[in-house]
């Protein structure tokens, strides 16, 4: 299976999101501090730091190349951060001295600050990251018997109005960089105590936490192609999942690109409901993305299959006609159904629906012969279930009002006042 390739295809400007991207074989470049530069020299000042945190192995050996160094070093330098945990270059014995030191004065390794940290009975952990324009988004990590996974961020906030979805209510402030996203594995990677028989506690990665991770593409990639790389963790394509609301061209670049897992939230078995449950589906009709999500798997084994993932919201799409729509629907996709009760926020305009509604759901896919998991909660007395991440955003969108409106437009569930 191919790995992520960085180059030219990853410069794009994605439709619907206002997006704009670079080109990708430029290292990128992540700046703290002051941003003063000496031009004349080409040098960097003590003040002015390139964090290594997010560079991929071919970035970072282009890197020590401009620097004058042997392109292998990157690798030494990739195992010191995302295997080992050292963020101190004068710690890095296999680098020679005058290395280290050249690194300490242009470069640096700069993880999210931790604000809060809220562990739940279950052993789920949530961590709430201060960023260093002062937003703050949120990673949980789930334990179980034989993996842990980590369910992080790659937007501040999202843009796409999911009406169900506490982070849509945030509103968007912008893109994390490679590092802030890769600096969620490693965060989690060094807070949390590692199982009996596990190298690592984070066994399985997946973007369904604030923001679409496909409008933020390229930081996406960057950091997917760290978490792959057997120098740093190493982790199966199988363990890594991008979850998308559904931007079809970019769903397609992914799959040229790279073979990691998909998951597609669904949430309605027609464009009517669609439409007001996940905005973006006005632009990419279900018609669309499901032709997309044939393409991702277009050869059968070289990609995953879909998993489809389906919020049950009482009286809105959890009857037993939307299961049967459904059916109809997926049953050329090879897929398998996450059911996911809605996980109540303050101020969500939808219930959960009762067990009875959700075991007769499941039943329905399950006797039309689909493979159908009804997700556990976990961590909702720390706020951290699917749909309960809102960090701290600084709203540059102005979403708030729209979700209002948004809701205002839904058809009623028994016994809710929208
Ligand atoms: S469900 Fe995902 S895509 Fe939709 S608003 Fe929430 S974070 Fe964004």
């Amino acid at each position: 299976m191919p790995a992520p390739r960085l180059g030219a295809e990853h410069a794009a400007v994605y439709g619907g999101t206002g997006t704009r991207h670079r080109h990708a074989l430029v290292p990128t470049v992540h700046y703290t501090g002051s941003l003063t530069v000496d031009t004349e020299a080409m040098s960097v000042s003590s003040s002015l730091r390139l964090n290594l945190l997010g560079l991929p192995r071919e970035h970072l050996a282009r890197q020590f190349e401009l620097w004058g160094e042997r392109s292998f070093r990157a690798t030494q330098l990739i195992k010191w951060i995302h295997q080992r945990g050292v963020t101190d270059f004068a710690v890095m014995s296999d680098l020679s001295k005058g290395l280290r030191e050249k690194l300490g004065e242009v470069a640096e390794i700069t993880i999210p600050e931790i604000a809060l940290e809220r562990r739940s009975d279950d052993g789920t952990v949530k961590w709430v990251l201060r960023l260093a324009d002062g937003n703050a988004i949120e990673t949980v990590y789930i334990p179980e018997d034989d993996r842990g996974t980590l369910c992080i961020s790659s937007q501040v906030g999202c843009a796409l109005d999911c009406t169900f979805c506490s982070t849509a209510q945030q509103g968007f402030n912008r893109n994390l960089t490679a590092h802030e996203i890769i600096g969620q594995l490693w965060l989690a990677n060094n807070r949390v105590p590692v199982p009996e028989g596990r190298s690592r506690a984070v066994t399985n990665v997946v973007f369904m936490g604030m923001g679409e991770p496909l409008a933020n593409f390229d930081a996406v990639v960057e950091a997917i192609d760290l978490m792959l790389d057997d120098n740093a963790y190493g982790l199966s394509k199988r363990r890594v999942t991008l979850s998308t609301s559904g931007l079809v061209p970019a769903l397609d670049r992914l799959g040229d690109i790279t073979d990691v897992a998909l998951a597609v939230s669904l949430h309605a078995p027609n464009d009517a409901l669609r439409d007001r449950l996940v905005p973006i589906n006005r632009k990419y009709p279900i018609r669309e993305l499901l032709a997309a999500c044939r393409r991702y798997t277009r050869d059968g084994g070289r990609h995953h299959r879909v998993t489809f993932e389906y919020v049950l919201l009482a009286g809105i799409n959890d009857q037993p006609e939307h299961a049967r729509e459904l059916i109809r629907l997926l049953r050329d996709v090879p897929c398998k159904i996450n059911l996911i009760p809605f996980n109540p926020f303050p101020g969500a305009p939808f219930v959960r629906p009762t067990e009875a509604a959700v075991r007769e759901f499941e039943r329905l896919l399950g006797t039309a012969g689909f493979v159908t998991i009804v997700r556990r909660t976990r961590g909702d007395d720390i706020d951290a279930a699917c749909g309960q991440l809102v960090g701290q955003v600084e709203d540059r969108s102005r979403r708030a009002p729209r979700m209002i409106r948004l809701h205002a437009e839904l058809p009623a569930p028994a016994g809710v006042r929208l």
